[in-house]
């Protein structure tokens, strides 16, 4: 998950549109996938962030626990639902979509808002890391967040992709109008079994609570697709993996 933070591609005007960002929101300086605002400084700082709390994201999921309770995700995913534009955060690209797509949770309703990308994946499932991790960020009426996460690998090419990328290149801090409707169904793994646990956003303000739903399938996009993503995001922007610290990750069956 990503917070709107900018970035200058130059790096010149970083401070100037971070006052403006601040402006906007309770977030203070300016954190990054390496060096001195990498994950290990981000505690310090985003001030009053959960980014060095106990149930951070992400984790490698590993011994979890079959729970034949666990019901597959309700998703209230339509095919008229639009992209309103996408993102280039300095980041993620990141798509956001207009109200529409929604998932159902323990009861509650929880409204898709944007879907963005890490490269390589943030989750590892038994040690592997995969090419690709997309998220589904979603946000209930009491601003809770759950987010469906998508493992992409190397293979033949995804036609939802190829839609997506269309809209690319963007350079940091690059905004495009897309308008056009998007079947999310379109562009999720056939098999929806997946692993639940309950962690964070892993970008600050590394906001804990969220229920997290990683499919075990993963989807397939061709490398190129991967490529064209990797060039426009910042190199390796996934956070390290957190401690579980107790935590029970459940795996569903079908
Ligand atoms: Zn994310």
């Amino acid at each position: 998950m990503l917070s709107g933070c900018k970035e200058d591609s130059s790096g010149n005007n970083r401070r100037a549109l971070d006052s403006v960002v601040a402006q906007g929101s309770s977030q203070q300086g300016h954190w990054s996938y390496e060096g001195e605002t990498g994950p290990e400084h981000w505690a310090e700082i985003e001030a009053g962030s959960d980014c060095n709390g106990k149930f951070q994201s992400p984790i490698n999921i590993v011994k979890y626990k079959e729970n034949t309770n666990l019901k597959p995700v309700a998703l209230y995913y339509a095919n008229k639902t639009k992209i309103h534009d996408v993102t280039n955060n300095g980041h993620s690209i990141q798509y956001n979509f207009e109200p529409g797509d929604y998932i159902v949770v323990n009861g509650l309703r929880y409204d898709l808002k944007q879907v963005h990308f890490h490269e390589p994946s943030e989750h590892t499932i038994d040690g592997v890391r995969y090419p690709l991790e997309m998220h589904l960020v979603h946000i209930n009426d009491s601003g809770q967040y759950t987010v469906i996460a998508v493992m992409a690998k190397e293979g033949i090419s995804s036609i939802p992709f190829e839609f997506l990328e269309s809209f690319l290149p963007l350079k940091p801090g690059e905004n495009k109008i897309v308008d056009f409707p998007f079947d999310m169904n379109d562009n999720l793994p056939e098999n929806k079994e997946y692993y639940f646990y309950i962690g964070s956003l892993t970008t600050p303000p590394c906001t804990e609570g969220v229920n997290w739903y990683i499919f075990k399938e993963p989807i397939t996009v061709s490398l190129e697709q991967v490529e064209l993503l990797k060039n426009l995001m910042p190199v390796n922007n996934y956070r390290n993996e957190q401690p579980h610290n107790g935590r029970q990750i459940y795996v569903s069956r079908d």
